[in-house]
C-alpha cells in the first residue's frame, strides 16, 4: 500500500452529537432514530464547523414546503382505493427543487423530509442550478397491476400539478419508480398544462424513456457516478478498482451498473445480498449474468445453481473482506451491528443514507472511511440536470459527452470534499456537508432575506 496520505486517517474523528440551539428554537426532539434527524446532525455539524450564520441553519432545518395528498384510485377490481402521497420542497435558493419520488409501502414524510434535504445538499455538493426535493407515494409497486400503477402515478401528479414545473420543482425517478412512471408523469402534467407553457412542460419530470427527451447515460448515472468518485479517491490509499474487490447491497439499477461498471474497470465483486439472498465468489461474480438473473428472477437468489457462486448468509456477506462496501439499497442498513461485522477499507454510500449515527461511529472508530450519499449517490441528479438542459436548448448529446461532463462534476465535488476535510479536519460525510454548505451559504449572503 502506498504511504500517501489516505482518506481515513487513522485520526478521523467520530462526529459528537450536537449541541445546537436550533433544535430548540424549532422544537425538534432529539431522536437518534429519526432519519431527518439524523440528517440535521449531519448538515448543522458540518454548518458550526464553516460557520453559516444561525439565520440560514434556521432556514436549512426546515423544508419551504410539506405537501401532502390523499388521492382515491380505482382498482382493476373495481374497488377504489385512497392512496398517500408527498411532496417535500427543502429548499430552492440554488435553483428549482429537484428530486425523485418513490414507490414504497414505508413512505413516511419525516424519511421524505430527510430525503430531500439530502437533494437540496447533493444538488450543492456538485455544483447543478438546482434546490432538493422529495416526494413519494405509500404503496407497494409491485402489487400494483401496470394500469393501476399508471392510474395511481397520473392521478399522483395531478393532484400536485400546480406546486411542480421545469421552472419550479422537477421529479424524477428513486426507489420504486423507473423511466415508464417518469413517461406518465410528463404526459399528465403536459395534459393539464396544454397551451400554458408548450414544449418546455417535458422538462418538467427527467429521468424520462429516450424517446420522450431522456439523456443518454441517466439510466447508469448513479452507479457510474460512484465509479467516478472511487476511481478519484481510491488512489489515495494506494488502490486502483482494477485492483480492488467490493461487495454490494442491492442490485436494481444503481447496484447492478455499480456492479457491471466496477467489474468493466478490472475490479472484483466477490459478494452481492439483496432481499431475496446474499450470493458470493472469491475469484470475483459474473455482474452481466447476475444483472440477466436479477431481471428474470427478481433477486440474487439462486444465481449460484447455474453460475459460478456460492449462497452464504446474511452475517457472512457483511464480514466479507474486500475493499470497497457498496450499500445500494434502502436507507439504515448499517447498523451498529452490521458495521461490527464489515471488513473493508472504504464504504461507498450509493444508496441515501444507508448508514445509521451508531454504525458510522464504529465503521470510523476501526478507521473505515465512510464516502457519504451527497458526493457517491450524485451522478443521478446530475445526469438529470443535463437532461433537462437538454430539453430546454432542444438539442441533445452523445453518451461521451454525457459521461465526460458528468465524471467533471463527480470529480471536482470528489476533490471539494478530500479538500474541506483536511482543511477541517474532519471526517469525509462533514466535509462533503462543508463542500455543499460553502456554496448555498454564499448564495444566501448575496442574496440576503427577502424583503
Ligand atoms: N432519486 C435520485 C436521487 O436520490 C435522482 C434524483 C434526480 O435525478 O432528480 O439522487
Amino acid at each position: 500500500m502506498s504511504s500517501k496520505a489516505s482518506i481515513a486517517a487513522p485520526s478521523t474523528p467520530k462526529r459528537e452529537p450536537l449541541s445546537s440551539s436550533v433544535y430548540d428554537e424549532l422544537g425538534l426532539e432529539r431522536n437518534p432514530d429519526n432519519l431527518y434527524l439524523q440528517t440535521l446532525d449531519a448538515m448543522l455539524c458540518a454548518a458550526e464547523i464553516l460557520e453559516v450564520p444561525h439565520h440560514i441553519q434556521l432556514i436549512l432545518s426546515q423544508p419551504k414546503n410539506e405537501i401532502m395528498v390523499h388521492f382515491p384510485v380505482e382498482m382493476d377490481s373495481g374497488e377504489y382505493c385512497l392512496f398517500k402521497g408527498y411532496r417535500v420542497q427543502h429548499n430552492n435558493a440554488l435553483g428549482p427543487y429537484k428530486g425523485g419520488i418513490r414507490y414504497h409501502p414505508h413512505v413516511s414524510l419525516d424519511d421524505v423530509k430527510s430525503l430531500s434535504l439530502l437533494m437540496t445538499m447533493k444538488c450543492s455538493l456538485v455544483r447543478v442550478p438546482f434546490g432538493g426535493g422529495k416526494g413519494g407515494i405509500k404503496c407497494d409497486p409491485r402489487a400494483l397491476s401496470f394500469t393501476e400503477l399508471r392510474r395511481v402515478s397520473r392521478r399522483f401528479i395531478s393532484a400536485i400539478s400546480t406546486q411542480i414545473g421545469p421552472d419550479v420543482d422537477i421529479p424524477a425517478p428513486d426507489v420504486g419508480t423507473n423511466s415508464q412512471i417518469m413517461a406518465w408523469f410528463a404526459d399528465t402534467y403536459l395534459n393539464i398544462t396544454q397551451g400554458l407553457i408548450g414544449n418546455d412542460s417535458m422538462a418538467v419530470v427527467t429521468g424520462k424513456p429516450l424517446e420522450m427527451g431522456g439523456s443518454l447515460g441517466r439510466e447508469k448515472a448513479t452507479g457510474q457516478g460512484v465509479i467516478d468518485v472511487l476511481a478519484e479517491l481510491l488512489p489515495e490509499i494506494g488502490l486502483s478498482i482494477a485492483e480492488a474487490t467490493c461487495s454490494l447491497i442491492g442490485y436494481g439499477n444503481v447496484g447492478s451498473w455499480a456492479g457491471k461498471l466496477f467489474t468493466e474497470r478490472g475490479g472484483k465483486v466477490k459478494a452481492v445480498m439483496d432481499h431475496t439472498g446474499a450470493i458470493y465468489n472469491e475469484g470475483g461474480l459474473d455482474a452481466i449474468a447476475l444483472d440477466d438473473h436479477v431481471r428474470t428472477h427478481g433477486g440474487v437468489a439462486g444465481f449460484e445453481k447455474e453460475h459460478a457462486a456460492e449462497a452464504i448468509t446474511e452475517d457472512q456477506f457483511y464480514a466479507v473482506p474486500v475493499d470497497v462496501f457498496i450499500p445500494a439499497a434502502l436507507e439504515q442498513m448499517i447498523t451498529a451491528e452490521k458495521a461490527d461485522l464489515i471488513n473493508c477499507k472504504i464504504v461507498a454510500e450509493a444508496a441515501n443514507a444507508p448508514t445509521t449515527p451508531a454504525g458510522e461511529n464504529i465503521l470510523l472508530a476501526k478507521g473505515i472511511e465512510v464516502l457519504p450519499a451527497i458526493l457517491c449517490s450524485a451522478g443521478g441528479v446530475t445526469v438529470s440536470y443535463f437532461e433537462w438542459v437538454q430539453n430546454r436548448s432542444n438539442s441533445y448529446w452523445d453518451a461521451e459527452k454525457v459521461d465526460e461532463e458528468l465524471n467533471r462534476h463527480m470529480v471536482l465535488a470528489a476533490r471539494r470534499t478530500q479538500l474541506a476535510k483536511h482543511r477541517y479536519n474532519v471526517d469525509m460525510r462533514t466535509a462533503a456537508y462543508i463542500g455543499a454548505l460553502e456554496q448555498i451559504a454564499s448564495v444566501y449572503k448575496l442574496r440576503g432575506i427577502f424583503p
